[in-house]
């Protein structure tokens, strides 16, 4: 029963959230915050984490928050490096909560347990991501059905939040079939299921083979309950290798904050225009509102993708990018077949 209210609560809130996010574009819809870069995993294809940085103190994260609210976000996804691994990662959700935010997690799942979950629950999150490349740990990625299998469970027993599983197909994946194993134990478990597309080291986009495009057509088959749903027809374009018309609104109406603390476009654009937060103001919004990103065509970060939706009705883009005012982040490894948990799926 009160996993059916909280659900009911959810939708509403968000529901009111989406029709301020057409009525308004003014305000940020969706933040990514990284309270910690360091993960406890090393994925191969990775370039977003390492493995010595300290959780950001929790008054500054709390800042952090508190800043975004005041811009008018509506919601906000913690992500790293591994967010779990943060001593006080409820204590954040509880303040996006107070703070009217809707709040989600992405996650690799392992430091999941049954009273880590209802400290979630008493923080009152509202969604969490959990990611997993395949069935079982291999070179590229430990994020195994097989490893995560009793996490999963405690999930369905224990959450009151909203679940999903993200498989991703391409890169160094080697089973792509792997995806299909995982969206059918997500969804037996009553759980939603997302893919993700491949990209590289830029965010970019890397067409599918014969063998991966069969795995997203069963998948598509299977009848999307994640976001695929929404997203559906720049999924279908990115797996055939065709470019998307859209309007980035990166830097606007989503905002990546990296555990500096300062804005970035994406995760994968890092460095532009990486002005603190706690700087950001309505005119930086506006001016990434109307700025064009060349990046655009051949883009697979989804949540960005979704975000936009809101706005590709409306308001050509006409002004020129600004330019860097940090150093752009290099990729951490050369391989160009790489993706991310959080920039494939949230
Ligand atoms: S993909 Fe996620 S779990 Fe894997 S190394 Fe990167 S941050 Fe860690
Ligand atoms: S188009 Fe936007 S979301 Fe995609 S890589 Fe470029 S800046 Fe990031």
């Amino acid at each position: 029963m009160n996993r059916l209210i909280r659900r009911a609560h959810r939708l509403t809130r968000v529901a009111a959230r989406a029709v301020w996010a057409l009525l308004d574009r003014r305000h940020p819809i969706l933040a990514q915050v990284v309270p910690m870069r360091r993960c406890n995993l090393a994925c191969a294809y990775c370039n977003e984490y390492d493995t010595t940085s300290l959780p950001v103190p929790l008054p500054e994260m709390l800042a952090r928050l508190d800043k975004l609210a005041d811009l008018g976000t509506s919601m906000i996804t913690v992500s790293g490096g591994e967010p779990l691994m943060h001593p006080e990662l409820d204590a954040m959700v509880a303040h996006m909560r107070r703070r009217g935010m809707v709040s989600s997690v992405i996650t690799n799942g392992y430091y999941l347990s049954p009273e880590r979950i209802r400290r979630l629950n008493a923080a009152r999150l509202d969604y969490l991501q959990i990611s997993i490349d395949n069935v079982q740990p291999d070179a590229v990625s430990m994020k195994s059905l097989r490893l995560l299998e009793p996490k999963l469970r405690w999930l369905a027993e224990l959450a009151e939040f909203s679940v999903n599983v993200n498989s991703v197909v391409g890169g160094g994946i080697s089973v792509p079939e792997d995806a299909l194993a995982v969206a059918r134990r997500a969804r037996e478990l009553g759980f939603t299921s997302s893919v993700g597309i491949i990209h590289d080291g830029r965010g970019q986009l890397r067409a599918f083979d014969e063998r991966q495009m069969a795995v997203y057509r069963t998948l598509r088959g299977m009848g999307s309950r994640g976001d695929t749903r929404v997203n559906r027809i720049f999924q279908d374009n990115l797996a055939h290798g065709r470019p998307n018309q859209w309007r980035c609104r990166a830097g606007a109406r989503y905002l990546y904050v990296d555990e500096a603390g300062r804005v970035h476009y994406c995760s994968q654009q890092r460095g532009t225009p990486g002005i603190p937060l706690a700087e950001y103001t309505a005119e930086d919004l506006r001016r990434e509102y109307d700025t064009p990103k060349e990046c655009a065509p051949f883009c697979t970060v989804n949540c960005v993708q979704r975000v936009a939706l809101f706005d590709n009705w409306r308001s050509p883009q006409k002004t020129a990018p600004p330019r860097a005012r940090t150093e752009a982040v290099p990729a951490a490894v050369p391989d160009a077949s790489r993706a991310t948990d959080r920039a494939l799926a949230n």
